[in-house]
């Protein structure tokens, strides 16, 4: 019988060996970027890793997820899932964009794949799986990143999807119901020296997507014929501006978006104008609070020049919970491996202003959220892109493996012990609920006052 310390040093060693491999997989998903829920390239490159590997698993859950599944050896326990995300952002001035989409991986989720897959490695080295109990579940999950909602609403539409986030849907699906706790490393561009950090929670937000209606006329001839729908939507985004100064610090705010149609011809009186928008806070209540100042906002534009507006709330992601214990044996084994000076813990309250799906999976059940280095430039922009892949998918793919050898070894206690102290903040049907009472389309007409 091999030591815990032993098992880490087999599982560690084995992935090393498999290291150009694995970031070969993330430099591949890289040049071959793909979008929430568009990710068919990107999954089958898992489902194939994963046939490989001799892994049975479920593929096209919530469209394109893989679902892993590797029994323990030593008797049924607990199960455990190693996330990985599957989705691009759209940056068409990346270095890696893709020409025709402009789909990017601005935000390094290439790296997870071969993370996920790395710790799998890892943990199916016979000795190590021999001693461990219960399940590890390495989960392939899509569209984390909450963009190109008009598409993502016509697939809700075409009852596809009922939910725009990833996580969401797969959590609706019932595929979380058989997983007793997840986790899941995400790279990171801002920690300086260090190399890994792990705590903090992220905002809550809903997502709008808003069509202003106006009437088209000739714009030199007969301006006085239409109803301009730009000055509608103008008119709300200076009305949102001269709400900032209401938002409570505390609220970690974050309201931006963007306008994806602002007119057809710049000859005539724009009819028919369309925004995506986002209201960010760090509590559910803060959202909903937040989220009516901005549907007044809107409302004030149509209001203004006598168009009409309707903003569709789509529900959109929890603030991040990490569990501590997990989040203990996370900061634990990364010192190990990379020392303690390479470690920042981040308070729990400090709230990082992004926003997760994770965090609603985090409200269900136990779940850790860390973050890596190897990551240069802003977050999300043309100049996020990875240098240093040893540390942006071999590091973590151990420290995930060396946490999962702690929590199932040992017949599974430390697994065991998390299960029996977590409080979920939701069950899935609350969470449902929550999430669906979210859902509302408003329809506001500025002629009729
Ligand atoms: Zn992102
Ligand atoms: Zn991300």
């Amino acid at each position: 019988m091999l030591t815990i310390q032993e098992l880490k040093q087999r599982a560690c060693a084995a992935i090393e060996q498999r290291s150009q491999e694995l970031i070969g997989v993330s430099q591949d998903i890289l040049s071959h970027p793909e979008p929430g829920y568009s990710e068919t390239r990107t999954s089958r490159v898992v489902s194939d890793k994963f046939t490989e590997l001799g892994i049975p698993h479920d593929n096209g859950l919530a469209l394109t997820g893989v679902k892993g599944r590797i029994q323990g050896e030593a008797g049924p326990g607990p199960r455990v899932a190693v996330i990985g995300e599957l989705d691009s952002l759209i940056v068409g001035q990346h270095p890696f964009a893709d020409a025709e989409t402009n789909a990017a991986h601005a935000c390094g989720h290439h790296c997870q794949i071969g993370m996920m897959l790395g710790a799998t490695i890892g943990l199916q080295t016979p000795e190590v799986l021999e001693q461990l109990s219960g399940e590890i579940v390495p989960f392939a999950v899509p569209a984390e990143e909450f963009i190109e909602v008009e598409r993502r609403l016509q697939l809700r539409e075409e009852g596809r999807v009922e939910f725009l986030g990833g996580k969401q849907e797969l959590i609706k699906l019932g595929h979380f119901d058989d997983i007793d706790m997840a986790m899941m490393c995400h790279t990171a561009s801002d920690m300086a020296e260090r190399k890994f950090a792990v705590g903090g929670t992220s905002n809550g937000h809903v997502v709008k997507y808003v069509q202003f209606a106006g009437r088209g006329s000739h714009a030199g001839g007969a301006p006085h014929l239409g109803i301009n729908a730009l000055n509608a939507a103008s008119f709300a985004l200076q009305a949102i501006n001269a709400n900032r100064e209401t938002l409570r610090e505390e609220d970690t705010a974050r309201i931006h978006g963007i306008m994806t149609k602002g007119g057809e011809a710049v000859n005539a009186v724009p009819a028919d104008v369309k925004l995506e928008w986002r209201v960010r806070s760090g509590s559910p209540d803060a959202v909903v609070r937040n989220s009516a100042i901005v549907d007044r906002c809107f409302r004030a534009g149509a209001l203004a020049v006598g168009a009409s507006v309707k903003i569709t709330n789509i529900p959109g992601y929890l603030p991040m919970r990490h569990d501590n214990v997990l989040a203990g044996l996370f900061r634990q084994n990364a010192q190990e491996l990379l020392g303690e000076s390479a470690i920042l813990t981040i308070p729990a309250s400090r709230n990082r202003g992004g926003s997760t799906d994770m965090g609603d999976l985090s409200h269900i059940i136990p779940a850790c959220h860390p973050y890596v280095g190897g990551a240069v430039g802003t977050g999300h922009s043309k100049d996020y892109v990875v240098r240093d892949y040893e540390q942006a998918v071999i590091n973590p793919a151990k420290i995930m493996a060396m946490v999962v050898i702690d929590l199932l070894s040992d017949g599974g206690s430390r697994a065991k012990e998390i299960v029996s102290s977590h409080r979920p903040a939701m069950q899935r049907q609350s969470y449902l609920t929550h999430q669906r009472s979210q859902a509302e389309i408003i329809e506001f007409n500025g002629a009729d006052l």
